[in-house]
């Protein structure tokens, strides 16, 4: 089908609940995509931060095409391996103690604020300023912004925000707090570092009070920074910890870990949900996590990430570049950020994706070659010029 046909489609019978640019993907490959004309793109969206080892991967491609010829789904009254084995994994790369799995982001946060009330048998949870955590009532009601929220009210209660600061999240932390939530990089808002000593006095409340402090790494976490995990880099440890977006290799999949001390919160009737931990989903973050977990593609990731910062930043109209690893967004000197993203995917050809009206993202597959990254430099040059 042509994109006017698609486009006469989406106006008759979806739902107009997104703005879709006028294109029509129907392959990828690496960091490259192809619309229905034959013309190649350059992916620096990364379909928001979820095609971390790019288009086409042959092992996402194996692991997916091998389980479902197995078997697809049986639901969790049964034991499937690649799930259990997954659990395993996750658990041991990260917080020890168990993982229980979701479709989605959103979901994986319904979890741990789920998990997080029923320890403190009730409780506030307090998130922070520019966080967002998805779109699901529970996870909407941490997530502080105007336009999201108020055409949805009432919210969940007890939940409320406060700046991302030190002394703000010490002040706000008390033993009503059944949790404290947030992303250690902040993405959806446009790439904000939250500093080390912010983290460390979220521990450090959290610890003092019997908070949960959850992280959710859904965006930031599985190699997108350079470590496998964005708390890493801080070196604090959450109770908590949230991941989706890039698990699945495109497939949707997401999981809770908790530590030790929330590890066995939920029984049996607790929570659940239907397709959550099911085998090709599983056997697809398999693949992804025998990619990513490898130290030289982190590494390489860090490199990679400084060098576009540093090249990012030399370009005409570029204010601030934020972020780390392949986790970067642009502050323009002056607004049109939505429009420039809209003209380098007409006019270049280069994916983008703007948070803001002075702010536009960067999340490259984590394999991006040198070659990929320069041309990708040298078209966003030509555009700004
Ligand atoms: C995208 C995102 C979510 C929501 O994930 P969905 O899979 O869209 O529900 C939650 N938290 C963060 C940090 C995200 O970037």
């Amino acid at each position: 089908m042509s994109l006017s046909e698609l486009q006469e489609l989406e106006h008759q019978y979806v739902v107009p609940a997104y703005a879709r640019m006028p294109v029509q993907f129907v392959r990828g490959d690496g960091a490259r995509l192809w619309d229905d004309d034959g013309t190649e793109y350059l992916d620096f969206q990364g379909g928001l931060a979820v095609s971390s080892l790019g288009h086409g991967h042959p092992a996402v491609v194996a692991a997916i095409t091998e389980q479902a010829a197995q078997l697809i789904h049986v639901g969790n009254l049964f034991y499937t391996e690649p799930g259990m084995r997954l659990a395993q994994r996750l658990a041991q790369g990260s917080l020890g103690g168990k993982v229980h799995f979701a479709n989605s982001g959103t979901e994986a946060n319904e979890a741990a604020l789920k998990v997080a009330r029923k320890a403190r048998q009730g409780g506030d949870v307090i998130s922070l300023h520019r966080g967002f955590h998805g779109r699901t009532y529970g996870s909407l009601s941490a997530t502080p912004q105007e336009a999201k929220q108020a055409p949805f009210a009432p919210l969940v209660p007890g939940f409320r925000a406060v700046p991302p600061t030190a002394d703000a999240v010490t002040a706000a932390v008390d033993e009503r707090t059944a949790a404290l939530i947030l992303e250690p990089i902040q993405g959806e808002s446009g790439v904000w570092v939250l500093d080390d000593e912010l983290l460390q006095a979220a521990r450090a409340a959290c610890d003092e009070h019997g908070a949960a402090l959850i992280f959710d790494e859904v965006q930031c976490g599985l190699g997108r920074t350079g470590t496998l995990w964005a708390y890493e880099d801080a070196g604090v440890v959450p109770d908590m910890l949230t991941t989706a977006k890039a698990l699945g290799g495109g497939l949707p999949i997401g999981a809770l870990i908790c530590g030790p001390r929330f590890a066995d919160v939920l029984e049996p009737g607790d929570h659940g949900s239907t397709f959550a931990g099911g085998p090709v989903a599983c056997a697809a973050a398999h693949a992804v996590l025998d990619v990513v977990e490898d130290p030289l593609l982190l590494r390489r990731v860090r490199e990679l990430g400084e060098r576009l910062m540093d090249e990012l930043a030399t370009l005409p109209g570029v204010g601030e570049v934020r972020g780390r690893g392949l986790m970067l967004a642009c502050e323009l000197e002056q607004q049109g950020a939505p429009e420039l993203v809209r003209r380098a995917l007409i006019e270049r050809h280069l994916l983008l994706n703007a948070t803001g009206p002075g702010t536009f993202r960067l999340l490259p597959a984590l394999t991006l070659t040198d070659a990929d990254a320069d041309e990708a430099l040298a078209r966003l040059r030509a555009l700004l010029a």
